[in-house]
């Protein structure tokens, strides 16, 4: 198996089970001729927030590293009445592009996205006090992983899920002798939720369109 069969299939799962998005469809483009690394989860992926967002319940999502809002627009879908995404991201042309991606969507608003080191932004947000989340999405620099762990447990409330996109890093996660940063911040992130009283966790290594990878799942209690 290569590359090519998991895009085969990744298109077919697309296809098949996907209704046609030319929103997202302009999002992405709109991403790339901005010059955005294409680095957004895939169409299939995203649909798996929103449904897992969907059975959560979800009212107040929490997703830390935008981009361009194209999992930011799916995580807003699965919104009821009410709800809210609030998004951070780093980059502040990122950030702007998002917010007209999420205009575009019809998603304004429900989304709010938060411009600055998202570290600062959630020592902030624990600062005032802000209510708790219900799911956390995990993607932005995997080196701040178990800071971002910590700073997500501060904010949530038992029930909350937390996904950890990309903890597979070519399977160096699996080499204990690694010296990349980020894939020690996934290690660190694993060992943590593995440890942490209030979580329970597993980790589902993918292959499809975006290559070999993976993500974790957590709730806590
Ligand atoms: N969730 C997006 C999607 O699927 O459409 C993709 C996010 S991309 C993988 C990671 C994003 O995190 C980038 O836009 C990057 O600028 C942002 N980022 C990286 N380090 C950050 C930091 N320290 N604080 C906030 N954002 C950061």
């Amino acid at each position: 198996m290569n590359q090519e069969n998991w895009t085969a299939v990744d298109a077919y799962f697309t296809d098949t089970l996907l209704d046609p998005d030319p929103v997202l469809d302009e999002v992405l483009a709109r991403c790339e001729r901005a010059g955005l690394p294409a680095i957004n989860v895939a169409p299939n992926q995203g649909k798996l927030l929103y449904l897992l967002a969907c059975m959560k319940g979800a009212r107040r999502i929490l997703e830390i590293g935008t981009l361009g809002g194209y999992s930011t627009i799916w995580l807003a879908r699965a919104l009821p009445e009410g709800g809210m995404v609030v998004s951070l991201e780093r980059d502040e042309r990122y950030a702007a592009l998002a917010e007209k991606n999420v205009e575009l969507a019809g998603q304004a608003g429900r989304v709010e996205i938060r411009c600055g080191l998202a570290v600062e932004t959630l020592e902030r947000m624990i600062g005032d006090d802000e209510a708790p989340f219900d799911l956390v999405f995990i993607d932005a620099d995997k080196e701040n992983n178990p800071r971002y762990l910590e700073l997500s447990l501060a904010l949530s409330r038992p029930g909350t899920v937390i996904i950890g996109d990309n903890v597979v890093r070519r399977g160096q996660v699996a080499d204990a002798a690694t010296k990349d940063p980020d894939v020690q911040g996934v290690q660190r992130f694993c060992e943590m939720m593995a440890d942490h009283t209030r979580l329970t966790a597993t980790a589902i290594q993918t292959v499809g369109s975006k290559g070999w990878d993976g993500f974790s799942l957590a709730l806590v209690a």
